[in-house]
């Protein structure tokens, strides 16, 4: 990927955060203390005023760069999470990765995120997104990889609402976290379909 592309990966990751910011409270508010959408936002604004400078970069110092702007910016327990989570991929990706090396990478980056989070899939967390997401990754059925990696993301998502939470700000409400969808998951399923719709779109001309 060239520095154009990287820049449009940033972009359409960030601004898909950015502008669902309204709705990442509104499910924290539901099941937690409602700062998920602002924390989310105030990292990827972050992320956005950098993204010159991270694009410019081979893909795993990218990641990193990422990894530690939402370290530093988002706060609460999703910060440190979701900023593991690009840290650690960045760790293991390669330059030019090829799918396997891709799905190698997330998998690797998904037990750092339950090591950080002593968390595993099941709980109602993020995790419960990244890990179907990373089965159809690492499946062998490469036809429509990115609309099938979507659909799998969304209804992992979905599947979030009728789960009772057991980690995170939402287990404090026990049997009151069902029937919501969990937010940080819901996070997750943002960056997978801006990755995905970035990723199978014609690249543009640098602006
Ligand atoms: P806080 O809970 O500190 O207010 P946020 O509201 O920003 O932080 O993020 C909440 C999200 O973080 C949850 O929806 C969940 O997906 C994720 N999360 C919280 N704790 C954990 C954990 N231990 N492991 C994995 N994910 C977690
Ligand atoms: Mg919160």
């Amino acid at each position: 990927m060239d520095a154009a592309r990287q820049k449009q990966l940033i972009a359409g990751v960030a601004n898909a955060i950015v502008s669902h910011a309204g709705e990442l409270t509104a499910l924290d508010q539901a099941i937690g203390d409602g700062d998920h959408g602002v924390n989310m936002k105030r990292g990827f604004e972050a992320v956005l005023a950098d993204a010159d400078r991270l694009a410019a970069k081979p893909l795993p110092e990218m990641l990193k760069g990422l990894g530690m702007h939402l370290v530093m910016k988002v706060g609460g327990a999703s910060g440190p999470l979701f900023g593991t989570l690009f840290i650690a991929l960045a760790k293991e990706i390669p330059a030019d990765p090829t799918l396997g090396e891709v799905a190698h990478a997330l998998g690797q980056a998904i037990e750092a995120v339950k090591a950080r989070g002593k968390s595993a899939v099941g709980q109602k967390t993020m995790l419960d997104v990244l890990d179907p997401v990373l089965a159809e990754l690492a499946g062998a059925d490469r036809l429509d990889l990115a609309a099938r990696l979507k659909a799998r993301a969304a209804a992992a998502a979905r599947a979030t609402v009728p789960m009772k939470a057991i980690r995170g700000r939402a287990s404090y409400l026990g049997d009151r976290s069902i029937g919501h969808m969990d937010p940080g998951g819901r996070s997750v399923w943002l960056i997978v379909d801006a990755v995905c719709d970035t990723l199978a779109s014609p690249a543009q001309e640098r602006s």
